[in-house]
């Protein structure tokens, strides 16, 4: 009973988040900017900050995530950070040659106030940026949102610094992923390459985050977005941005700032999500949709209807960052599940309840649903009236052990499994994937309660 003290009564509370389903903004900017070509992201604010945000990623990719940090001390934080900020831009451009420096900040230099912009203009006219090299930034201050608005700021700072009119239209499309796995934006850009369209995805951490071992380390390896591409935004036929929250807004900027007109999707999470964003992109893009989509599409058709026995009915729980939340519930509910609780740490807005209310609208069973919420709430209302099945990240393991309830691992942070740096839920083929997740914890866990009677080999 690790979570022993939570109780089914649920007393009402105002100010005390308890187990938040959310992390903090900076990791969020932190994990945009890796999807930078040759980018070094840099934390404006303490090292305690830093090593949070960058051993969360690494523990969440497996893979050695670069930083720095303007390392805060008493001085600074009293007299603001401009000191350190033009001493780390010159350090990091003299030591570590990034091609970008992607600049955000913490709790303690927004509460300072420090002037990014100004700083970064003081480097750049006292020589401290090579000729050809470049600095951007955002804001994250960490008690407003969560590590989505973060992702979401970082995003829309590469339109407001780098997309530019450039005289000129092209074919491709920009896809503007959320704040999902690099497998996720692998298969965002393996359907558009299967179906003949010129993309630039923006960001983009596949080949950065779960690139390979070659015996040789690569402080930048090759992925991410390069800042030309990002110029070129400007000169798209148009954008899709997958995910409201997560990338709805630098969809909308690019569209203000150079007339690129946008589609802001829904995560392609599941069938419906899939295609919607596949014809989307048909439409955008003037293409039509190979065969190959067809087939994808049709195996996971069939898949549904030889197991759907199996899913009818389950109720589920389930918790994580709100497009990804949106989605899966609409999957589910397409899947004849119930998802019957539904929690993110995000602020997500009117509109954004409303979405997911629709999505749950024909569940039989009372659905309760809270934005912003904790895992404290979703474990009491787990107490009052259980669920078959738990989906979200790694810290539910808690309350799945506690209640003996299958999890099926899916968002930000999973620390303790492997695989979704490299298998993409994505598309027809990420839904076969999550299908099977799903059928195989509800399949093992109905072995493991038959009796020896009931216990069957074909199921
Ligand atoms: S919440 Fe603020 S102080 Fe805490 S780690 Fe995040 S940025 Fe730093």
């Amino acid at each position: 009973m690790l979570l022993k003290h939570t109780t089914p009564e649920i007393k009402e509370r105002k100010a005390l988040t308890i187990n938040p389903a959310k992390t903090c903004q900076p990791i969020g900017a932190m994990y945009a900017a890796l999807g930078v070509h040759g980018c070094l992201p840099h934390s404006h604010g303490s090292q305690g900050c830093y090593a949070y945000h960058r051993s969360t990623l690494t523990r969440h990719y497996k893979e050695p995530v670069i930083a720095a940090t303007s390392a805060f001390t008493e001085g600074a934080s009293v007299f603001g950070g401009q000191a350190n900020l033009l001493q780390a831009i010159d350090n990091m451009f003299k030591v570590y040659e990034p091609e970008v420096i992607a600049v955000h900040t913490t709790c303690l230099s927004e509460t300072i106030g420090d002037d990014i912009p100004q700083i970064v203009n003081k480097a750049g006219a006292d020589g401290k940026i090579p000729e050809g090299k470049y600095v951007f930034h955002c804001n994250t201050p960490s008690y407003i949102g969560s590590h989505v608005t973060g992702y979401a700021n970082m995003t829309k700072a590469m339109v407001d610094y780098y997309a530019q009119k450039n005289g000129h239209k092209t074919k491709a499309i920009n896809l503007v992923p959320g704040f999902v796995e690099p497998s996720d934006m692998a298969e965002i850009k393996r359907l558009a390459s299967v179906m003949g369209v010129e993309t630039i995805m923006f960001p983009d951490t596949s080949k950065v985050l779960n690139g390979p071992l070659t015996g040789k380390y690569k402080m930048y390896p090759e992925g991410g977005v390069t800042i030309d591409q990002l110029k070129e935004t400007g000169s798209s036929h148009g954008t899709i941005a997958l995910g409201e929250l997560a990338a709805g807004a630098a969809a909308r900027a690019l569209d203000a700032k150079c007339k690129v007109p946008c589609q802001v999707l829904n995560l392609p999470i599941g069938l419906q999500d899939t295609d919607i964003f596949v014809d989307t992109l048909r439409r955008m893009a003037g293409v039509n949709v190979p065969d190959a989509i067809d087939l994808e599409r049709g195996q996971l058709i069939d898949a549904i209807s030889d197991y759907s026995q199996y899913l009818y009915g389950k109720r589920v729980a389930l918790v994580g960052d709100p497009d990804q939340m949106l989605a899966l519930s609409r999957f589910l509910v397409a899947l004849d599940m119930k998802p019957v609780y539904l929690v993110t740490g995000t602020p997500a807005g009117k509109k954004y309840i409303a979405a997911l209310e629709e999505a749950v609208a024909d569940v039989s069973d009372e659905v309760r649903i809270k934005v912003p919420g904790d895992m404290f709430l979703l474990h009491q209302w787990i107490k009052q009236e259980p669920v078959d099945l738990i989906i979200g990240n790694t810290y539910c393991k808690y309350i799945a052990k506690d209640e003996d309830i299958p999890l099926v691992r899916h968002g930000f942070p999973i620390l303790d499994r492997m695989g979704h740096s490299y298998f993409s839920t994505f598309g027809y083929r990420g839904a076969l994937r999550l299908l099977e997740k799903i059928l195989g914890v509800l399949m093992d866990r109905k072995d493991r309660d038959s009796s020896d009677i009931d216990f069957e080999l074909v199921l």
